[in-house]
């Protein structure tokens, strides 16, 4: 039996996760397209900060082979200060890998490289565990660090890669952590092998988990852990043992939301305050632009003036209307080259936005941040762009005040939730079907990932998918009108 890095830090959550990774293959998931874009982001972030050790060597081998990368790291490090992907395994099954293996004096250095932009807690669990193998390995440890992402960088020209990162010194941190990991170790070995699967408690982080829909499978699509904080619904949990919300007592429901999503569950009904709504209603001025921004991160800033992680819009859908009811103009913008798209989105953004009526968002900090982004950047636009954020009005906020609410938005004010609660329209089908799908594909096409023709069908389903969500906004205008003046 072996036990990783990922095993350990799987186990110091949940050791039924560790167990039945291990034990239950069969339900071990495929990982989803955001876990495979978070191991890209990763990987391009390993290969930059490689470049900032340039005389380190690569321990070349499998991924499988860690017998053979534990051997060829010993010969390695005979004759070498600076390994990357460092290979160490103990006779109890315990191995890892560590990205930089760092000599100094007689001693060594760990050193983890994270896409991430801060130092998180399980990093230092991560560091712990392999502090803890390769000690016991025969390489002494003197320092641990944790490099990771500068994101107050900002791109000039050439690629600067002495400004991408920050490192930090988690030495004092991992030795704290290290004084259980034997005992942890200890543990996770001997529960992996047993017969049984563990008895482990279900909580609301369980949601995460990737075997949620096998210890999840007889809790409700819509339970405790949507309606109550964690921590209550934890608590209701384990006195309980229920998880349908229909079982929650009201005094339970600390605020008037939990009320309200509670008491329209159990009578599958619908919340409507007409009065709340109309309030709304009436901060609209004619016409009105509905507004949608499609945006791409890349860990990597890829144009002049951009930071890592640096959202950047690329492409914008704009419905208009003259008066309530009244005819549908439509506007759209897509950058459809491999060049920065946010000069030509901000002149676009800027003409067709006009000088008058409300700018209609669903959940403004998103659209609003751009603008403010893009005049910073364009200081000769920056009044109109400013101008505009000035006009918005978001469309998320009758719907987070529960001024309307459905049972089956399941306590979400989601687009995604509220839209078939009250609409037809569906995203079902669609060749791009939500805001990550559309980052991932276009950051494909920007690096020059994709062939012509992919280009082209994506382009077109880009337009569709941005162009539905401005469409959405407007029917659900309509819902609201409706509800207002008592009308489903
Ligand atoms: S769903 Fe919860 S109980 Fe099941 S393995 Fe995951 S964390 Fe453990």
């Amino acid at each position: 039996m072996f036990l990783s890095k990922s095993d350990y830090i799987m186990a110091l959550d949940c050791v039924k996760a560790l167990w039945l990774k291990k034990n239950r293959k069969d339900l071990v998931p495929e990982y989803d397209a955001r876990t495979l874009q978070s191991f890209e982001d990763g990987n391009e972030i390993q290969d930059l900060a490689r470049k900032w050790y340039p005389n380190g060597v690569l321990v070349d081998s499998e991924s499988w082979d860690v017998i053979g990368g534990a051997v060829k790291t010993k010969a390695l490090a005979e004759t070498n200060d600076i390994l990357f992907e460092a290979t160490a395994k103990l006779d109890n099954g315990c191995f890892c890998r560590i990205d930089i293996l760092e000599r100094n004096g007689d001693a060594w250095n760990l050193i983890e490289i994270k896409s991430a932009t801060s130092v998180k807690d399980y990093y230092i669990d991560d560091l712990s565990f392999q502090k803890y193998v390769f000690e016991n390995a025969g390489y002494p440890v003197k320092q641990c660090r944790v490099l990771y992402v500068n994101n107050d960088y900002v791109r000039h020209g050439e690629l600067d890669i002495s400004q991408m990162f920050r490192e930090e010194d988690v030495s004092e941190r991992v030795a704290e952590a290290c004084k259980d990991v034997e005992m942890y170790v200890k543990g996770m070995l001997s529960a992996q092998q047993e017969k049984n699967e563990p008895e482990t408690t279900l909580h609301a982080n369980c949601q995460d988990c990737p075997f949620w829909g096998y210890c999840g499978k007889d809790v409700p699509e819509y339970s405790v852990f949507d309606l109550l904080s964690a921590q209550a619904a934890d608590l209701f949990y384990n006195q309980t043992h229920s998880t349908k919300v229909e079982d929650v007592p009201i005094d339970l429901c600390s605020t008037d939301r939990q009320l309200i999503d509670r008491d329209c569950y159990v009578n599958q009904a619908e919340h409507v305050e007409p009065e709340h709504i109309k309030e709304w209603l009436d901060t609209l001025e004619y016409p009105l632009y509905y507004l949608d921004y499609e945006t791409v991160q890349c860990p990597i800033p890829m144009f002049d003036s951009s930071k890592p992680y640096s959202q950047i819009p690329f492409q914008f859908s704009l419905h208009v209307q003259e008066q309530r009811g009244g005819e549908l103009k439509h506007y759209e913008f897509l950058h459809q080259e491999r060049s920065d798209p946010r000069r030509a989105l901000a002149e676009c953004l800027v003409k067709y936005c006009g000088k008058q009526g409300s700018v209609v968002v669903y959940n403004q900090a998103f659209e609003m941040t751009r603008n403010k982004e893009l005049a910073v950047l364009f200081p000769d636009l920056a009044d109109d762009l400013l101008a505009i954020n000035e006009r918005v009005v978001d469309q998320l906020i009758p719907f987070r005040q529960r001024a309307l609410y459905s049972y089956k938005q399941k306590s979400s004010a989601s687009i995604k939730y509220v839209l078939p609660s009250f609409c037809d329209l569906s995203y079902k089908g669609m060749a791009i079907a939500n805001g990550g799908e559309a980052m991932s594909q276009y950051k494909a096409f920007l690096e020059g990932k994709q062939t012509k023709t992919e280009s082209q069908q994506m382009f077109e389903a880009l337009l569709k998918y941005c162009g539905q969500d401005t469409y959405a906004m407007v029917l659900l205008m309509g819902v609201l009108y409706r509800y207002a003046e008592g009308n489903k």
